[in-house]
């Protein structure tokens, strides 16, 4: 049986690390969105374009190409055949791919991409709108929260380890604007799905994390 999870919810709430590892328990593929909308800003960034203009970025999309590719069961992002999995993860990219993400036709530009995979295999899905938007018959849907303290301060220990000194304080402030962005925007804003459920990881670690989800899945997908 083919089945979809939908794993929805802010930055640095832990999104990516544990659907990576729930994917590889179950035997599932995992598929980053927030990575293809990173790959995007990156394109605008290296080339320059207005990214306040909606216009002029959407002008731009037809010289974009993204594709997913699986190596080691790891997905790496190819933007016009370079594979930028690693570029695409700086604040920078981070906070351009939150005013990008707001355009509609950058969204309906991956759309197709994204819903397409799970057609053909299971996945598990994160990003803001997988619940609402993407997937909105997935058999499992999780919103995972934690608060904005909690995300800076694993943020902020990322980028250090990454030789990233950027302050705690502005890390912290990063998140919540780009919180605000993403929950205020007009298309597919960040929401809980009616019938997601809500699990909070601020409290738990990463091990902790990763058996609720499991426990959710193993609920639901029998
Ligand atoms: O999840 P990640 O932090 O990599 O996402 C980067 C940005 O891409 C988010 O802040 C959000 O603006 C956008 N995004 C989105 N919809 C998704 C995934 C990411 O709008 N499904």
């Amino acid at each position: 049986m083919i089945y979809s999870i939908a794993l929805d919810g802010p930055g640095g709430a832990g999104k990516s690390s544990i659907a990576k590892q729930v994917a590889k328990l179950r035997g599932i593929v995992y598929v980053d969105t927030g990575a293809m909308y990173r790959a995007i800003a990156l394109y605008m960034l290296k080339n320059n374009v207005d990214i306040h203009s909606e216009e002029t970025v959407v002008s731009q999309l037809e010289n974009v190409d993204i594709k997913l590719e699986y190596r080691d069961g790891a997905q790496c992002v190819i933007l016009n055949g370079e594979d930028v999995s690693t570029q695409i993860r700086t604040n920078e990219v981070s906070m351009t791919a939150s005013v990008t993400s707001a355009y509609k036709q950058v969204r309906a530009f991956l759309m197709d991409t994204q819903r397409n995979v799970a057609k053909t295999t299971s996945v598990i899905m994160d990003g803001r709108d997988i619940g609402t938007v993407v997937l909105p018959d997935a058999q499992v849907k999780i919103f995972l929260s934690a608060d904005s303290r909690v995300r800076a301060q694993r943020r902020w220990l990322e980028l250090q380890a990454k030789g990233d000194n950027t302050p705690f304080e502005e890390v912290l402030a990063d998140i919540e604007k780009r919180d605000w962005q993403d929950i205020n925007r007009k298309e597919a804003p960040l929401r809980q799905a009616d019938d997601a459920i809500l699990l909070d990881t601020s409290n738990l670690d990463f091990q902790q994390s990763v058996q609720a989800v499991l426990d959710i899945i193993d609920e639901k997908v029998k």
